[in-house]
Order: C-alpha cells, then sequence, then structure tokens
C-alpha cells in the first residue's frame, strides 16, 4: 500500500481516506511519474468475497489504492465508527482520469466488454477525448493475455482500463502490471455504461445513494448478487461487537 492517505479497514480491506479530488491528484502525479499504479474500487461484494478467498486478499493487499466504490462501504465504514469522505467509485474515476488525459495528452489502453462494446469504447473516447491517444484496444473474451500483456509492454500506455469484473480483472493486473509501469485500475461494468450499452442510473438514483436500486430494476438477474449486502452489513456490525 502506498503511503499518502490513512486507511479505514473494512472486515480486513484497507480502504484510502481521501476525497475523490485528492485521490485524482495523487494518481495523476503517479501517472506523471510513470509510476507502477495498482487502483482497486471496492464494493462490499469484493470485501465479501475477499473474506472467503484467501488469494484474492492476498493480491488486494498488493494493490496501491483500494477505494470505496459503492455506498455499502461508506456505512460499513460509519458502522465502525471511522468515517470515510465519500464514494471514489471506479466509473467516475476513470471518466475524470480520461478528460485529464485529454487535456494532458496521455494514452490509454482500454481492455474489456464485448466485441461490440470495445468498438464502441473506442469510438466514444475518440469524440469525446479527442487529444487522448488510444493505445489499443481488446475485448474482453480472450483465451490468454500473454499477447495482450506483450502488446502492452510495447506501446507504453499512461493507463491501461481493464473491464472483465471481479475477481479476474485483479488477477489479471497483478499478473501482468509488471510489464509496464503506468495506471492499472478494474473497471467493472464501465465500458457498457461508457459505450451507452448500457445506461447509468439517473442523477436522482445517484442523489439518493439508490444506484443499486436501479441496477436491479434494470437487471433483474444481479438479484442473487446483492443478498450479499445485508450479510455484509450485519458481518460489519458484528465485527464492532466482538472489539
Ligand atoms: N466481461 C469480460 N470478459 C469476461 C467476463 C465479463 O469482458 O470474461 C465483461 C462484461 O462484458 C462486463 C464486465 O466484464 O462488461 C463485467 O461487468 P460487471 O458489472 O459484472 O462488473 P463487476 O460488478 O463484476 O465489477
Amino acid at each position: 500500500m502506498s503511503e499518502n492517505f490513512t486507511h479505514v479497514n473494512v472486515l480486513g480491506v484497507p480502504f484510502i481516506s481521501a476525497t475523490q479530488a485528492a485521490f485524482l491528484n495523487t494518481v495523476e502525479a503517479r501517472i506523471n511519474r510513470r509510476e507502477n499504479t495498482f487502483v482497486v474500487t471496492a464494493n462490499p461484494e469484493i470485501v465479501m468475497y475477499a473474506r472467503e478467498q484467501p488469494a484474492y486478499q492476498k493480491i488486494l493487499a498488493t494493490a496501491d489504492y483500494i477505494t470505496p466504490d459503492g455506498i455499502g462501504i461508506i456505512k460499513g465504514a460509519a458502522i465502525l465508527k471511522q468515517p470515510l469522505p465519500e464514494r471514489i467509485t471506479g466509473y467516475d474515476t476513470m471518466i475524470d482520469l480520461l478528460a485529464w488525459a485529454n487535456e494532458n495528452h496521455k494514452s490509454a489502453y482500454f481492455v474489456g466488454a464485448k466485441p461490440e462494446v470495445i468498438v464502441d469504447v473506442a469510438k466514444v473516447v475518440a469524440k469525446r477525448y479527442p487529444q487522448l491517444q488510444i493505445a489499443g484496444t481488446h475485448d474482453g473474451y480472450f483465451d490468454d493475455f500473454g499477447p495482450i500483456a506483450e502488446e502492452i509492454r510495447k506501446v507504453r500506455p499512461d493507463m491501461v482500463f481493464l473491464a472483465v469484473g471481479f475477481p479476474k480483472q485483479e488477477q489479471l493486473i497483478s499478473d501482468y502490471r509488471h510489464v509496464n509501469n503506468g495506471l492499472w485500475m478494474g473497471v467493472g461494468g464501465s465500458f457498457d455504461v461508457l459505450s451507452g450499452h448500457t445506461k447509468r442510473a439517473p442523477k436522482f438514483f445517484q442523489r439518493h445513494h439508490l444506484e443499486w436500486f436501479y441496477r436491479l430494476l434494470s437487471e433483474p438477474t444481479r438479484f442473487k448478487r446483492m443478498l450479499v449486502l445485508p450479510k455484509y452489513l450485519r458481518t460489519v456490525k458484528k465485527s464492532v461487537r466482538q472489539k
């Protein structure tokens, strides 16, 4: 873990205590210095998964920054009486970094999502961020990441965004981050949203911290995955009583 932020430990996962703005400043400075940087934006599902999978927990321990993605983490920290300033989501961070990259002529490599989605990601990025250099793209349905990693090594992007969902994206970053000194960040379903294939929750849902509810309404098959939320909150409460 890099040291410039204090951390709040939620069920074994150390989250940085930072505002989105402060976090971005730090990451941008590291990209400018071409420092190898692994960012995980973690939600309760990831925290609960890490509890059950020591191998994944170990990967998380090698991340430079773990940020609170999801209101559940903010709630968890509040229950622990160590409040975190705000959510730092993968999607918002990616968008802010793309805008910064555009202003500063940086390059980015995009891996993940379905073939038709990644094609549209490239189109949207080229149109919205014309000064950003697209170092390369690849869909997320590959058998072997090796050749993609080789290309990343060659083109030396400032940033790599990997959108193949957890735990795969963190596993791949951990295995291959050594091939390029720059930012490596897992961004889950963000390419679906960026490309316009999936709609992000309307502002009302975002403001009232109901993005998860909107997502449930639009993708009912996620219901099972969401059952982990109440269990997570119960586990955090229990961890307070045990102290
Ligand atoms: N995906 C992929 N390759 C795979 C499995 C999934 O590229 O082998 C993509 C999928 O198309 C979607 C994203 O990964 O764009 C997963 O999104 P999800 O919202 O499930 O992310 P999570 O919540 O797991 O971070």
